[in-house]
């Protein structure tokens, strides 16, 4: 019988050749991970609150793993700019993504997408929750938020809403609002809610939802008029400040989840490598501070886990896709 698999060997040799040569490559690739920078790809522009996480971040994983996490904003089309390019980025352990529910929205919103979210992406984990607030630019006339509904009603074809993009969050919570008082806003997208600050603060729109991880600073300087949060509780930094659904919004809810993603494909070795390195960062007291401080919620140890991660993803995307159907909002 040997003496038949030696004399047959070279017969399947294009079969197992290959592997034999991959091997030390593979092992070298694991024992030496990570090599060279990493790059963790942030779908809005740089100063928003999607990129204050990254950063905040990547400062701390690029000690544990040895090497620095660039961070890169790639912006457009409400993040999925970015997803699409990093699914299709090498699967090697260099490339990672850091998206909010704009990964589970994009499905309902989006006809034609690049990626599909389960199928595309090795995932990472959960990082940190995120409330939003209602803002209006400083000389906005409505003082309370029941005021505002009343004013955004009876001035709907002049109010100007500012968002991140189609999926973006700031965009879902503008149509849930837009829903909830049964009007048409003119919407002004950004390629971030950074540029779309900056349009409220200069007096260019009327209104924007964001996260605390951005506003939380330019309310307490006044700079802004808050209305209220988005979530279903109030929140500590702003403990006078009603939720929305307390205002009259009957279960308004947004809660801004952020997930780590990889290309499919991407080495095991890789994605464990990047999240203990993610997850000692979410217990590092520099990153826990500058998260409490932003109004963030760090998830539990078990949400910074793949399996935390993909069994969060998939009934927020039918969750969010219900809410996008019902408000009849979609692009091409
Ligand atoms: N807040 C943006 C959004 O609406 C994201 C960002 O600019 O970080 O999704």
């Amino acid at each position: 019988m040997k003496h038949l698999l030696s004399r047959l060997a070279p017969l399947w040799a294009p079969l197992w050749a290959p592997l034999l040569l991959a091997l030390p490559w593979a092992a070298q690739a694991q024992q030496g991970y990570p090599a060279r920078n990493i790059t963790l790809v942030v779908p809005f522009a740089a100063g928003g609150p999607t990129d204050v996480v990254a950063r905040t971040l990547g400062a701390v994983m690029s000690r544990s793993l040895g090497q620095t996490v660039v961070i890169e904003n790639k912006l457009g089309a409400g993040g999925t700019i970015a997803a699409g390019a990093v699914a299709k980025a090498a699967p090697d352990g260099y490339t990672f993504l850091i998206h909010h529910n704009g990964m589970a929205t994009a499905p309902g919103l989006y006809r034609k997408l690049a990626y599909n979210p389960l199928a595309d992406f090795e995932y990472v984990g959960q990082v940190v929750d995120v409330p939003m607030t209602l803002l209006g630019r400083k000389d906005l006339p409505p003082g309370k938020p029941q005021e505002l509904f009343a004013w955004v009603k009876a001035n709907a074809s002049k109010v100007t809403l500012a968002h991140a993009g189609l999926g973006a969050v700031s965009q879902l919570c503008g149509m849930l609002l837009q829903q909830a008082l049964g009007v048409e806003l003119t919407a002004v997208p950004y390629q971030g809610t950074a540029p779309a600050l900056n349009a409220l603060l200069g007096g260019q729109v009327d209104i924007l939802c964001d996260q605390t991880t951005q506003t939380l600073p330019h309310i307490k300087a006044g700079s802004v008029k808050l209305y209220g949060v988005t979530t279903r509780e109030r929140i500590g930094h702003l403990p006078d400040t009603p939720t929305l659904e307390e205002s009259g919004l009957k279960g308004f809810e947004v809660k801004v989840w952020h997930g780590i993603y990889a290309p499919k494909g991407t080495p095991t070795f890789a994605t464990e490598r990047f999240g203990a390195a993610l997850r000692a960062a979410l217990k590092d007291p520099a990153v826990v501070t500058r998260m409490s401080e932003l109004g963030g919620d760090i998830v539990p140890e078990a949400k910074q886990t793949p399996e935390g991660l993909r069994a969060w993803l998939r009934p927020e995307i039918d969750k969010w896709g219900a809410l996008i159907r019902a408000a009849g909002t979609y692009a091409d």
